[in-house]
């Protein structure tokens, strides 16, 4: 039996930002992979992902360089070349994590508990006063006859070609973020979404713009779309039936993308070391993140609080004693153009009876959106009645993931609306529409 201080299942962001602080904090760590390190977010989600992006947003420049006075002679979409871009960006990251992990001892394989604060990898057992797990989630399968058919996300990041007509259910996160890469490299891009608006979780307004924009690029999303079968004709090509609005209807397509949400991965005998499951089937844990067995602590995706790489990161520092203010946690969706929100959307607000202002700035009156081509966008603050404290904002535009952050680091700072108003904004640059709405919110407030 070997002992150390801390045991870390799962080199996702969440498990190697752990392991590695509490190295550097001079615990004597270990953490446990069964794969490459850097979990889904860095070898089948976030990063591969964003690479993806970054092609299709050069694919878009490229195909709309005459309109800011740039000929271009011709040009080819390749797809493959994009995704060898890819691998390489994921493989420099991938070293980066080694490095990070220096002072922690790696343990190859799968683990396994086989008592209180006890694991096995192997044929070696090791115990710590904390093992903390991390080891994310894998694709939910899609509910429906012939699903077998459908590709998941991690599937799809393998591919290096695209077929001409795609066919993507569901229109979270994921969906849209592929369905943007898809249509940027020529694909002709269907979505099909079971709820009344894509995103969700995202504020109704933000989520339609963007629907609004992606169909501008060609993009066809179905909304209150219910998939029902998916079959296989014999010319290879694919029919994918679902009901919409009562009606049952048909789309012809060369793949099908399943992207209906994720699942926890958990590790075996957990009945052994105590940690009781959530009627959802994640890991369940307190505010502190430990589970039902003492000094045993779930983090990230597997305990389905939020699945956000840097959620996962902010409650490994919760376990290690660190103050983080988990309450606001910023999130954004990589699309052309990108959404971002952080805080309540009106819809909790109104659920919960928290009585509200919300006002809207939009990136048409902003000098730098305009100049820049790209003035597809709108900023919504929400903030207290009386309070003025900010309870969201929510984004759809360029650099939405960027600009979040401003609203964030206020919230966390109790900075009420008046006090924001008050901060001097650089011209021209897109944070002014943030000040806009934060202004134009206050006013409202004091108003009302
Ligand atoms: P999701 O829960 O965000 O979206 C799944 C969507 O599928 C929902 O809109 C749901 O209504 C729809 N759906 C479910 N079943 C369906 C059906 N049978 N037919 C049609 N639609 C159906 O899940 P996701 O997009 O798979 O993402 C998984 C998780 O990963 C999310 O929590 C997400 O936040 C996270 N993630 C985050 C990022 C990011 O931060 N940029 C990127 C990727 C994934």
């Amino acid at each position: 039996m070997i002992h150390c201080d801390i045991i870390v299942i799962g080199a996702g962001p969440g498990g190697y930002e752990t392991a590695a602080r509490a190295a550097a904090n001079g615990l004597d760590a270990i953490i446990v992979e069964r794969d490459q390190p850097g979990g889904t977010c860095l070898n089948r989600g976030c990063i591969p992902t964003k690479a993806l992006c970054r092609s299709a947003e050069v694919a878009v420049t490229v195909r709309e360089a005459f309109d800011y006075g740039v000929s271009t002679s011709g040009f080819t979409l390749d797809y493959a070349a994009a995704c060898a871009r890819r691998d390489a960006v994921v493989g420099e990251l991938r070293q980066g994590v080694v490095t990070l992990l220096g002072g922690v001892r790696t343990v190859v394989g799968e683990a396994r508990f086989t008592g209180e604060r006890t694991v096995a990898v192997g044929d070696e057992v090791f115990t710590a006063p904390m093992v903390v797990i991390a080891t994310g989630s894998c694709p939910a399968p899609l509910r429906a006859e012939g699903s077998e058919l459908a590709v998941d996300s991690d599937r799809v990041l393998e591919m290096d070609r695209l077929p001409a007509e795609i066919t993507i259910v569901g229109g979270g996160v994921i969906g849209m973020e592929f369905a943007s890469i898809f249509a940027a490299f020529g694909s002709k891009v269907s979505v099909l979404e079971y709820c009344q608006e894509i995103l969700p979780p995202f504020d109704r307004e933000i989520a339609k713009r963007l629907r609004m924009a992606m169909k501008r690029r060609g993009v066809d999303v179905t909304v209150q779309a219910s998939v029902s079968r998916i079959s296989k004709a014999d010319d290879g090509r694919m029919s994918v039936d679902y009901v919409s609005k009562g009606k049952e209807r048909t789309i012809v397509t060369d793949m099908v993308v399943s992207a209906v949400g994720r699942r926890p991965v958990l590790p075996e005998g957990l009945d052994k070391a105590g940690v009781e499951l959530t009627e959802r089937g994640f890991i369940w844990v307190d505010g502190s993140m430990q589970t039902s067995a003492p000094g045993v602590y779930a983090i990230g995706d597997v305990n389905g609080l939020c699945m956000l790489a840097h959620a996962a990161a902010a409650q490994g520092r919760v376990v290690l004693g660190e103050r983080v203010d988990l309450d606001v946690m910023p999130s954004a969706v990589f699309t052309m153009p990108e959404c971002a929100m952080v805080g309540l959307t009106e819809q909790q607000c109104a659920d919960n009876g928290t009585e509200y202002v919300a006002a809207t700035a939009t990136f048409r009156s902003n000098g730098k959106a305009v100049a820049t081509g790209d003035a597809e966008g709108l900023v919504k603050v929400i903030v207290g009645k009386t309070d003025r404290r900010i309870l969201g904002c929510h984004i759809c535009g360029q650099h939405a993931s960027d600009l979040i952050q401003e609203v964030a680091v206020a919230m966390v700072a109790d900075v009420d609306s008046s006090r924001f108003a008050a901060v001097v904004h650089g011209h021209p640059t897109l944070s002014e529409c943030v000040a806009a709405a934060v202004e134009k919110t206050d006013k409202a407030a004091r108003g009302s």
